[in-house]
């Protein structure tokens, strides 16, 4: 199958609703260029320098979206801020402020998602629930984000059912956090669902796909 047709085929599996994400870290500029022929706008990139050495490649494509999906290191931030109009990859109150600061210093009011850890995963960052919801009035003080939702990955090693859960518990969670009505903190996205999974995202209420392997093959290692 080509890019175009997998595109095509996981597109009409999505509801309308669904953002398709397609998540291009080690894929080639031709592949996005076919990818973005079939209708991709949204690209989805883990490291600042691939993706700013591919957009200048790619050129000015019209509509294009870039987001950050990867751990953003404090001192690539800027860097980020002048390619990502999304950040999907905000982990700690810290990070969002300095995000905060640089966004007000060049003028941007950057998208971004709250990365959660619904259970315990040594392997990957974010906030734990308790911790997610202490720092929530500080977050609100962050002017120059646009707070938008949550963004969870599973740990490896969860069965179909445990995945599932995950997926639920972060929609509640962002549910309890909508409900209590911060004026800076939307909660209207969430970021859940990669290849593996994202069939479950999506039936728990996910509105933004990341799919790199499904639509693009292996990585090579
Ligand atoms: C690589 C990656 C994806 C895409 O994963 P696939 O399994 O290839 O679809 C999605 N989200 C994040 C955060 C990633 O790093």
């Amino acid at each position: 199958m080509t890019i175009a047709q997998r595109i095509a085929e996981i597109r009409a599996n999505l509801p309308e609703s669904v953002r398709l994400i397609a998540v291009t870290k080690q894929v080639s500029v031709d592949a996005m260029m076919e990818a973005y022929q079939a209708g991709i706008r949204d690209f989805g990139e883990s490291r600042i320098q691939e993706a700013l050495a591919k957009s200048e490649q790619l050129g000015d494509l019209p509509g294009l979206t870039w987001h950050l999906i990867g751990h953003l290191q404090s001192n690539k931030v800027k860097a980020a801020l002048e390619r990502f109009q999304w950040i999907h990859s905000i982990e700690s109150l810290k990070l969002a402020q300095r995000v905060d600061r640089l966004a007000e210093e060049l003028g941007v009011k950057p998208k971004v998602c709250l990365q959660v850890k619904i259970v315990p995963d040594a392997n990957k960052s974010g906030w734990q629930i308790s911790e997610l919801l202490e720092d929530l009035g500080s977050l609100n003080q962050c002017k120059n984000l646009e707070i938008k939702g949550l963004m969870s990955i599973p740990p490896l090693g969860l069965d179909q059912a445990q995945t599932l859960a995950l997926f639920e518990r972060t929609r509640q969670l962002a549910q309890e956090i909508q409900a209590q009505n911060w004026d800076k903190i939307s909660m209207q996205e969430l970021s859940m669902g990669m290849s593996g999974d994202y069939h479950l995202a999506v039936q728990a209420g996910s509105t933004m796909v990341r799919l790199g392997t499904i639509l693009f093959g292996e990585r090579s290692p």
